[in-house]
């Protein structure tokens, strides 16, 4: 041992440390998508008949025939052996944000004691991997626990290579034995589903006769933190909370926001070329990167794709910037708040809905006619995040995002829709029936042509909304970094196909009566603002007047906790949304309320756990080490006749004294308590834990301020967010 405290030793090790050099990547067209079992290749490997047949099912779902899928297994073998690889895993993505895997040997033996390798049709299709312990909220007991994976030919197959070998990864979704969804897959593709379904409906509506399967879009930007793994190291709250419990705020934190699409620091630089090198290789298309707000945060966005391989490709990107940051020395951190007082992680999941026939349907386009049917579907998204604000709420609630969500730095806890100036004009006008008025006036080219004013780009942004339209597309802007953009997409693909099939209703009627198309859907359109217009809000969603005026005005809810969001899955009116679309059923859906209220408490039990046992092993002998030395010099001092002034030594005693008190009750709080309902653990977890830990952080980051920095422990702010 040095006898340098752990934290020093962190510093020493990174300063002296050689840089890893900067491997220049192939040329672009030489890496793209390499590693996958893309169309391309298949069609390659492929013979013509077989190919056609793959090809539907990628591009449209249908199914494909067993003596395909033989085919296409074989195939994919020999592509994934040529590249090293001996192992195949069925890759799976639980309730929980996690991605899984389970490898499984290309090898048999046969008869003679030889190995030979086998991968057919039925392998390809099914896996068994059992996997009882991922949670499933009570749908399968563990003596019932089979599980079943099953390839989803739409996602395509890649190798991945890691330090023990190369695989053969196939996408896959993950169900019980009796059929129900355990994943986080089969739900977005049930979703995408009932969108193509109430979307025709509407499109037929109005007129439309060829019309190709609608599916939606989404492209993430992906907020994050690096930080030197010495530091991370030596922090237990970073290595098992993925946040920090304790720390002072810094004397230099981001006030000068001089980080924000600065230079990024040369290290990072090589992280970033490494990291996007593979993703070109596995055909994830990155396209944009740069420093964001906090010092040491940084961002990535992939260019957009269809929701069910974007969501894929989410989680893969994930797990490749924590292996890769670790390859160079860093600690990837993707919680939504690793840093008290200093921004936070968000993912922003832009989210748009569109065909090959009729294009982008969030697009406000060039003609009338592609008006109306943006009218239509940005009106259906209205009316989706008004009726289920409360849904949205929920599947964004995580211990980590509560500290996130509405911390002045990211959209407020309360959910509403920015639309620009423009088009919010336009819904007020219908709003008022005054483009009806004009319909029936006579002066119906007026009122198009007012609809036509607006364009692709409504010009502002704005950062305060958690949910705002950006020219073809709406962002969904408070999903927390670390989240799957499943749970989102899912909850607005299936509230848009709900507000898609009650447009289709009204419409139906009022078309009946006699109404031409355009008249219709202003006085659909009328009906459905009068209704749900409230949730349309252009101004500073940070400020208290808006806090308040949501509440008390508007009627919007302000959902601070994961406690309080959480039971938006037992409303009957969210159980009736999932089970009329057919995206989850009833128990199903009762499942992930048991997923996520369990995942909430054990993290924040977790948290808990560490900061007693931080403050007890780390931060209390520290400060007696110190307070030690200090009556040392004094005696010594006093020898001489000097005498020392007691006030910081008070400071300090009472200060520690303070922090042991509040670890006490802490730790009692954490035993023996009985609940009469998830709800109420959940509560206690929020209401009285959280608190708890707050009160002795409080008096640790006092400590910090005047303990000798050489004794103290833990590596501070400035240092864990500047050294690099
Ligand atoms: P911002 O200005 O919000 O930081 P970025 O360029 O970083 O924007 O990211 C925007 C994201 O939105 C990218 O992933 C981009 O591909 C995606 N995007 C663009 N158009 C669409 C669309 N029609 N549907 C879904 N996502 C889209
Ligand atoms: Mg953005």
């Amino acid at each position: 041992m040095s006898g340098l405290t752990p934290r020093k030793n962190a510093i020493s090790e990174i300063t002296n440390r050689a840089p890893i050099k900067c491997e220049m990547p192939g040329p672009l067209s030489q890496i793209w998508a390499t590693d996958v079992f893309s169309l391309a290749a298949m069609e390659e490997a492929l013979s013509k008949n077989a190919f056609k047949a793959i090809k539907k099912t990628v591009q449209t779902g249908e199914l494909l025939d067993s003596a395909n899928a033989d085919i296409v297994a074989a195939a994919m073998k020999a592509w994934a052996m040529k590249k090293g690889a001996k192992f195949f895993s069925h890759i799976f993505y639980p309730m929980t944000n996690i991605t899984a895997e389970k490898h499984d040997g290309f090898i048999i033996t046969n008869s003679d004691g030889g190995a030979i390798t086998e991968f057919t049709g039925s392998l390809l299709i099914k896996g068994e991997p059992d996997g009882s312990s991922f949670p499933n909220g009570s749908l399968r007991m563990t003596n019932a626990a089979r599980g079943y994976t099953a390839w989803d030919p739409t996602s395509p197959a890649y190798v991945m290579h890691t330090a023990n070998g190369a695989t053969l990864m196939i996408p896959s979704v993950f169900m019980s034995w009796t059929g129900d969804a355990l994943d986080k897959k089969i739900p977005l593709l049930r979703s995408n589903k009932a969108l193509d379904k109430a979307g025709q409906r509407v499109l037929r509506l109005m007129g439309e006769t060829e019309i190709a399967p609608l599916s939606s879009s989404c492209g993430a930007e992906q907020e994050y933190f690096l930080i030197d793994e010495h530091f991370a190291n030596a922090r237990p709250d970073l290595l098992f909370a993925g946040r920090t419990l304790f720390g002072a705020a810094p004397a230099k934190g981001q006030q000068f926001d001089d980080h924000y699409f600065g230079a990024i620091p040369a290290r990072v630089q090589v992280f970033m070329q490494a990291f996007e090198d593979k993703l070109f290789r596995l055909g994830i298309p990155a396209k944009t990167h740069h420093n964001e707000v906090a010092p040491g945060q940084f961002e990535i966005a992939p260019y957009y794709e269809g929701a069910n391989v974007a969501a894929d490709h989410q989680q893969l990107l994930m797990t490749l910037m924590k292996s890769t940051a670790k390859e160079h020395g860093f600690m990837c951190l993707l919680h939504e708040k690793p840093f008290a007082g200093v921004n936070g992680s968000g993912k922003h999941v832009n989210w748009s809905v569109g065909n090959a026939t009729q294009g982008n349907l969030l697009d406000p386009g060039k003609t009338p006619h592609d008006n109306l049917h943006f009218l239509l579907f940005c009106g259906a998204v209205i009316r989706g995040v008004h009726k289920y604000g409360s849904l949205l709420r929920a599947v964004i609630a995580s211990a980590a995002n509560d500290h996130r969500l509405g911390a002045n730095e990211a959209p407020p806890a309360i959910l509403s829709v920015y639309l620009g100036e423009q088009l919010e004009s336009v819904f007020n006008d219908i709003k008022e029936g005054k483009l009806l008025e004009q319909a029936k006036g006579g002066l119906m080219d007026l009122g198009l042509s007012q609809i036509l004013k607006f364009e692709r780009d409504p010009g502002d942004r704005n950062r305060t909304s958690p949910f705002a339209f950006t020219g073809n597309r709406f962002e969904f802007r408070a999903v927390g970094s670390s989240q799957s953009v499943s749970g989102p997409l899912v909850a607005m693909n299936t509230m848009l196909a709900d507000s898609l099939n009650w447009i289709a209703d009204k419409l139906e009627v009022v078309m009946a009566k006699g109404e031409d198309q355009t008249a219709a859907v202003i006085t659909v359109l009328q009906e459905l603002m009068q209704n749900h217009g409230s949730i349309i809000f252009g101004g500073d969603g940070y400020s208290t007047e808006w806090h308040k005026e949501a509440v008390e005005k508007r009627g919007l809810k302000n959902i601070p906790t994961t406690a309080d969001a959480l039971p938006a899955f037992k409303e009957p009116s969210v159980i009736e949304l999932f089970k009329s679309t057919g995206v989850l059923s009833p128990a199903e859906l009762a499942s992930r309320f048991e997923v996520y209220a369990e995942q909430y408490i054990l993290s924040i039990e977790v948290e808990a756990k560490l900061v007693t046992g931080m403050a007890s092993t780390r931060i209390y002998p520290a400060t007696i080490e110190y307070l030690e030395s200090l009556s040392r010099t004094a005696t010594n001092l006093s020898k001489l006749n000097i005498e020392i002034c007691h006030n910081s030594i008070d400071e300090i005693v009472s200060e520690v004294d303070l922090m042991m008190a509040a670890v006490t009750k802490l730790k009692a709080a954490l035993v023996g308590q009985n609940f009469a309902s998830t709800e109420a653990h959940m509560d206690y977890c929020a209401h009285t834990l959280c608190p708890m830990m707050l009160e002795v952080r409080s008096h640790a980051d006092a400590l910090e301020l005047v303990v000798s920095d050489d004794l103290w422990p833990l590596p501070k702010y400035q240092e864990m967010l500047f050294i690099k």
